[in-house]
Formats: structure tokens, C-alpha cells, sequence
């Protein structure tokens, strides 16, 4: 039976989310509602516009479910806006974030000259993620990883993958190309019975 995933899907680019899940082999799920992460193996938080996406996280009464699902033992992948979802603080413009990652997310933080732009990850990515292609729109930076959070990868010198435990966040987008390479980590971390309690310690 494939893993069934979870996306946020309140704004932001969810169906490319879905599309890239099915490529990797899961089932993805759209999430609006607390009750629709029952069941699920787990969940992606996707890019778009974190203001936008934590409003309607707060109508729909999300934060406490989501922070629940994530702290027993889930895996979840945030990606640009879904990384300052996780963060554990958020700079220029805070917006309300879940704190389940150990680092602060800065928005916007490559400027407007460069809104968006295409790098691959420098070389000494962790294993299996060599020569991947980042999509970076209005992204943020992640400063100051705490000494429980891995560095998956960087651009530049900059972390733009990182790890803690179950929970995985980039600031760019790996919906947008065809390498599954980072939805796959997410459903590694559930491949084997209490594979995801194990990664949460
Ligand atoms: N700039 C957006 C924000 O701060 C994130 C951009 C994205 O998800 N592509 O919410």
C-alpha cells in the first residue's frame, strides 16, 4: 500500500505538491480540515505566502493539530513558505510559525533583485542529494540552526535543507522540478514500522 500524504492546501502551489508525491509513489491527500490528518503518514507544508497560509491555518484551527500529527513522530517537509511554517522564530514580517524546527526563518531575504533563481547545491550535499536543482521564489534564509538540526544542503554556503528529526524544510522548491529526490527523504522517514517514532527522538 503506497504512504498516504498529506498536503496543506489552504494557498500556495499544493497541487504541484500533490503531483510531485504521486511521482515519488504516495498518495496525496489535500488538507483543509484538523480531522482529514487522521490516517495520514505524513505531510508537506508548501510554498506560497506564509502570511496567507498561517491566517487560514488560524481560522481553520490548524496549528495545534498539525504541531500534534508532527510531534508524534510524523514526518513532515515545509517547503519556502512551509519552512517559515516550521521555523522556530520568524524575522522581517513574523508571521505566527508552528516552532517545530530549530532555526530562524528570515523572509524574503534574497531581496528583489533576486526574486527567483535556479542553483544547484554546492558540493558536500549529504548523500543522494548531489547535483540537485533548487527553484528559488522570494525565498527565505534559515539562520542560526540549533545543535539539533543537520545541514541537507547548501547554496552558496547557505543551508537551503535542513533535518531535525522527522521534520525536513527547504526554502526552495522541489515541487517545480522533476527530481524527487526530497519527497522521497520525506517517505523514507516512514518506510519501516516505528521508522517515524524513531526519527521524531
Ligand atoms: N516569500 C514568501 C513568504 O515569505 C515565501 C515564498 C514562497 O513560498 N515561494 O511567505
Amino acid at each position: 500500500m503506497s504512504a498516504r500524504v498529506g498536503v496543506l492546501a489552504i494557498q500556495g502551489d499544493f497541487e504541484a505538491h500533490a503531483r510531485a508525491l504521486a511521482r515519488a509513489g504516495a498518495e496525496a491527500v489535500l488538507v483543509r480540515d484538523p480531522k482529514e490528518l487522521d490516517g495520514l503518514d505524513a505531510l508537506v507544508l508548501p510554498g506560497g505566502e506564509s502570511t496567507t497560509i498561517a491566517k487560514g491555518m488560524e481560522r481553520l484551527a490548524l496549528y495545534e493539530p498539525v504541531r500534534a500529527f508532527v510531534e508524534s513522530g510524523h514526518p513532515v517537509l515545509g517547503t519556502c513558505a512551509g519552512a517559515i511554517l516550521l521555523a522556530r522564530a520568524v524575522e522581517n514580517h513574523p508571521v505566527r510559525s508552528l516552532g517545530l524546527v530549530d532555526v530562524t526563518a528570515v523572509r524574503n531575504a534574497y531581496g528583489t533583485q533576486v526574486d527567483s533563481f535556479v542553483a544547484c547545491v554546492d558540493a558536500g550535499a549529504a548523500p543522494g542529494l548531489e547535483g540537485l536543482r533548487c527553484v528559488f521564489i522570494r525565498a527565505p534564509r534559515l539562520r542560526d540552526p540549533g545543535p539539533g538540526v543537520e545541514v541537507l544542503a547548501r547554496v552558496d554556503g547557505e543551508p537551503v535543507l535542513i533535518r531535525q528529526g522527522n521534520r525536513f524544510a527547504a526554502t526552495f522548491h522541489p515541487e517545480l522540478t522533476d527530481d524527487a529526490r526530497v519527497h522521497a527523504l520525506l517517505l523514507g522517514g516512514m518506510r519501516t514500522p516505528g521508522a517515524a517514532r524513531r526519527l521524531a527522538r
